[in-house]
């Protein structure tokens, strides 16, 4: 629908009308609290999503799915955004998870305070751990964080004996520069990693930059050929690590 409303209402200009439709400045939309282009929508095309929740609602919800957990062999993956970055909500619903003898996973980037991982390896039987870039500096110059706890915590995980597959997120010229390759995979064999899983720069997200208003700046717009896939696995591979291209 085009009514506009959300144009009217929206105090920071940030709903406009372009070309008949209207469109958003959704780096405006972020930072605004109320959202009043919401609960002036009376279609409901504007909603929020998402709601606050109790872990044992949470757990409650998963549980409906046991039956298939087990048959399939599988569990509940805690993913984000980052899992670890609200602690005690995560421990939580890992206990009562496990308390129902579900498998729980977890998708880290490693980045949380290493006396909070400590508290959470107990209940969690798989960390997918994120591996980007070792050199901190270069590491801090792109996510904008230094990663000296990171491998830290990488080796805290494999020292507990916990599962754990690292993933390392091909980004061409960034991550898979050949020095870091070379790292990664020494980081890595020396944390006594078993497993790690290439996640190669898909330009196909691309579109959603688009879609959200954002500027697209690819420096790089190719899928990665099977044979460059292959060329890192094996440097991994060398070192006794298992390395499927994705
Ligand atoms: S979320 Fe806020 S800033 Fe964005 S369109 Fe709605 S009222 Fe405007």
């Amino acid at each position: 629908m085009s009514c506009y409303t959300c144009v009217e209402v929206c105090p920071y200009h940030s709903a406009y009308k372009k070309d008949s439709k209207v469109a958003f400045d959704f780096k405006v939309c972020l930072a605004c609290e109320h959202k009043p282009c919401v609960d002036n929508c009376n279609s409901e095309a504007l909603m929020r999503v998402g709601r606050n929740v109790t872990a044992d609602e949470v757990v409650e919800i998963v549980k409906k799915d046991i039956d298939f957990y087990r048959n399939s062999g599988g569990g509940v993956t805690f993913t984000g955004g980052e899992p670890l970055s609200q602690p005690a909500f995560l421990k939580a619903m890992l206990q009562l998870c496990k308390e129902a003898n579900i498998h729980t996973a977890i998708e880290t980037c490693g980045y949380a305070d290493t006396e909070d991982l400590k508290n959470i390896i107990p209940f969690t039987d798989l960390f997918l751990f994120d591996l980007k870039i070792i050199n901190s500096n270069i590491h801090e110059k792109y996510t904008g964080k230094p990663n000296e706890i990171i491998l830290k915590n990488l080796k805290l995980i494999t020292a507990s004996g916990t599962p754990l597959i690292a993933r390392y997120p091909l980004i061409p010229g960034i991550t898979d520069i050949p020095a870091n390759i070379k790292q990664i995979a020494e980081v890595s064999a020396m944390a006594g990693v078993k497993e790690i899983n290439l996640e190669p720069y898909n330009p196909l997200g691309e579109e959603k930059y688009v879609e959200f208003g954002f500027a697209v700046k690819p420096a790089f717009d190719s899928f990665y050929t099977k044979a460059e896939l292959d060329k890192i696995a094996a440097c991994f591979n060398v070192k006794g690590i298992a390395c499927l291209p994705a």
